[in-house]
């Protein structure tokens, strides 16, 4: 979507394909009973930048369409991180060392490691796993299982032992150390779908570009000034192909074609980690004491409560992210124990009025150190990689995927001739 647009913006006629029904991909609105969820509750950084532009730039409001709370962790009982209004990375400074849960040696310790983080301007030298990083920086088992671990689990959505150091700090470098904005949590009120690709969709068509839906490909077939689209409705030549599709589908499409052997390669070699979400639709009474707010090694990591981010009251999503014991359970034995915590935690005495459990089996790549991607660029000039799990410094995540297509548009752009592009 984001390579559509912006070459819609150019005037260059884009055809897009959508093998689904509906529009968003992996963050995409699902109804049910009435209700309007999304596959995942989703989250983005404020330093999120090409996102929430591409959002303003096809008719979003951040601030109407987002709730937006500054940087805080909290686990419930156990945790809690606010970082003041004082600018960054001095908020975060400060937010440590008034952090709850940590004894005066670990929050000093926290931020000597943040301040040592800094002063290498986020930068290895050589990747490792988040964890022993962790153990470089003497950090305690405590600070891990309460700070370190639960925000790398939610940025990489990688348990600590495999997940990269380097991609963690690539992201904390862009959240904590310029603007104080940058850090802030901004929680879509809308559902995905209609928070970005059906705007997006709709911008580029009014451009004089065309969105196929249900129509997914099934063969790319290389052709010496360009590419044909197979697919079951026909087939269409086009000077151009970006693949944005999933990575196993990429791979699927792109292993016929003799020359794509070592891109196919990098993608069969990555691995993948779950997301499950929760939902649980209470009397409308039943809520949380904040909008989203953590459990301490629990099943839930994350909880969120609808009602107070979209007025969608007495609903609430645990989000459980990344491997680990909750695969084991059914999904209604799942859903069973984040009732049970939700009792334990906050009294919620009542029973939900129906549950509903979305396991997205192939979330994410594993985002584990010195992994190699796929860059944008193919060994054929007429073909290009978009994705989230496409060569970038961010994990899998909105960010990554919008600025990888945001990168496809601009090599497309370089092979147009200039007398065709206004302004
Ligand atoms: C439950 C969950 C929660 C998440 N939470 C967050 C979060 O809080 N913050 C965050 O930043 N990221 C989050 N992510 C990650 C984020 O959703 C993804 O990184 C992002 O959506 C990936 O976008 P993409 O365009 O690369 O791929 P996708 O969203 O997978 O889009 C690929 C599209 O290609 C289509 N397609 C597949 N095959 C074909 C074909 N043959 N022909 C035509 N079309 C085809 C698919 O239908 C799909 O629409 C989450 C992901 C999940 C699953």
């Amino acid at each position: 979507m984001a390579a559509a647009v912006a070459l819609a913006e150019k005037g260059i006629p884009v055809t897009l394909f959508e093998s689904a029904r509906q529009l968003g991909g992996r963050a995409r609105g699902v109804v049910h009973q009435d209700t309007q969820l999304d596959n995942g509750q989703h989250l983005l950084l404020g330093c999120y930048k090409d996102t929430l532009s591409l959002i303003e730039q096809v008719g979003g409001n951040i601030e109407q369409d987002f709730l937006r709370l500054p940087l805080q962790l909290d686990l419930h009982g156990h945790f809690a991180l606010q970082a003041p209004r004082l600018p960054a990375p001095l908020h975060l400074l400060a937010g440590l060392l008034r952090a709850q849960g940590l004894s005066w040696t670990e929050r000093l310790s926290a931020a000597r490691f943040m301040f040592a983080l800094r002063q290498a301007n986020f930068k290895l030298h050589g990747d490792m796993t988040v964890t022993e990083l962790l153990d470089r920086y003497s950090q305690s088992d405590n600070l891990i299982q309460k700070l370190w671990e639960p925000l790398c689990i939610a940025a990489l959505n990688t348990p600590a032992q495999i997940a990269s150091a380097q991609v963690l700090l690539n992201v904390l470098r862009d959240a904590l150390n310029q603007r104080r904005s940058d850090s802030d949590m901004l929680i879509p009120r809308i559902d995905f779908s209609a928070l970005l690709p059906k705007r997006a969709a709709n911008h580029v068509k009014k451009r004089g570009g065309h969105v196929l839906m249900s129509c997914g490909v099934e063969n790319l077939l290389p052709h010496e000034h360009g590419m044909e689209i197979v697919t079951k409705r026909g087939s269409l030549f086009f000077s151009h192909v970006i693949c944005a599709t999933p990575p196993s589908a990429a791979a699927r499409l792109l292993r016929p074609i003799a020359e794509l052997s070592p891109v196919v390669e990098l993608i069969d070699a990555l691995q993948y980690q779950p997301i499950y979400t929760v939902y649980l639709q209470y009397p409308s009474h039943v809520r949380l004491p904040h909008a989203m707010l953590g459990l301490y090694q629990r099943f839930s990591q994350w909880l969120f409560d609808r009602g107070r981010i979209a007025g969608q009251q007495g609903l609430i999503a645990s989000v459980i992210s990344a491997e680990g014991l909750h695969q084991c359970l059914s999904r209604d034995e799942l859903a069973q124990k984040v009732i049970a915590e939700l009792r334990a935690e906050f009294d919620i005495i009542d029973l939900p009025l129906w549950q509903k459990v979305i396991a997205e089996k192939r979330a994410t790549f594993a985002c584990t150190p010195n992994l190699q991607r796929p860059k944008q660029q193919t060994p054929l000039p007429q073909l290009l990689l978009a994705g989230d799990y496409t060569d970038g410094d961010y994990p899998a995540t909105l960010e990554g995927a919008v600025r990888s297509g945001l990168c496809c548009a601009t090599q497309v752009m370089r092979f147009v001739p200039h007398h065709i592009l206004p302004g």
